[in-house]
């Protein structure tokens, strides 16, 4: 049991959650550590939404809506932390959901789909065939699913794989708490922000953007400022940490 009046309460009710669902066979031991990098990097950040992520989410938000194929893709972290975000952001843009794993076995994709449907959100299934061009079974995915979507949403995901996805033309959003990662380098735009407080933001923004405000924002995005906006934030609150 942890006490509620612990300060780090969120931080450790996450953290079973994480062990519970990695006992359950949907998270993995290596996605428990990609965790603690997430973890480190949002204390960095004050464990809150910079008014840069901000805009970014309402970025994000415009290129899902001005797409003709948006996709998210989740993989075993982003299921157990977020399953009832994914649900409220698909209702609010009907974002198509598709389950793609690093390491992937048909066991574990089966999982985390009743997981999510679990929490009311409907996933595309179907017959999972190598066409990305990535190495073994990361290249896996649904040809009506990700193969076809013209902007695709990764949460938390591997350099490697974002790099084949822009690689295919695709618009790419990422969220991750690491601005150096070569996922935050490379993507279209990535939102430097956690996972669970990102996508109510992308849903909400969503809800109430108008068309000319859409137009604009999903025509103007320069990544590398997210980027630096986001490092130069770390950077001033490690400078006056300890004042
Ligand atoms: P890359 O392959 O892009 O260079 P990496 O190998 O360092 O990155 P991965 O394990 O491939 O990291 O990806 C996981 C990423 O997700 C990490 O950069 C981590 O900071 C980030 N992350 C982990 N948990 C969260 C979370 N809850 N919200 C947002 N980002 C997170
Ligand atoms: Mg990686």
């Amino acid at each position: 049991m942890i006490p509620e009046d612990h300060p780090r309460y969120r931080s450790l009710k996450v953290r079973e959650r994480l062990a519970a669902c990695a006992k359950a066979g949907i998270v993995t031991l290596e996605g428990l550590t990609a965790h603690g990098r997430g973890e480190a990097f949002d204390y960095l950040l004050g464990e809150r939404t910079t008014e840069s992520a901000l805009l970014a989410e309402r970025c994000a938000a415009a290129l899902i809506r001005t797409s003709k194929r948006p996709v998210l893709s989740v993989n075993g972290n982003t299921a157990a932390l977020a399953a009832r975000e994914i649900r409220e952001l698909q209702q609010a843009t009907s974002i198509a959901v598709e389950v793609n794993l690093f390491h992937r076995t048909e066991e574990r994709v089966e999982r985390i789909e009743a997981l999510l449907r679990g929490a009311g959100v409907e996933v595309l299934t179907g017959r999972a065939e190598p066409l990305l061009p990535l190495s073994h079974a990361r290249a896996y995915c649904l040809r009506e699913g990700i193969y076809a979507a013209d902007t695709i949403l990764v949460p938390l995901e591997d350099g490697d794989r974002c790099e084949a996805l822009v690689g295919m033309g695709k618009r790419v959003i990422a969220v991750d708490l690491n601005p150096l990662s070569r996922t935050s380098r490379c993507a279209t735009l990535t939102i430097v922000d956690e996972l669970t407080r990102a996508l109510p933001e992308i849903a909400s923004a969503s809800r109430t953007m108008g068309t000319d405000e859409m137009r604009h924002l999903s025509s103007a995005i320069d990544n590398r400022r997210f980027l630096r906006e986001a490092l130069a934030e770390m950077n001033r609150r490690l400078i006056h940490a300890l004042d």
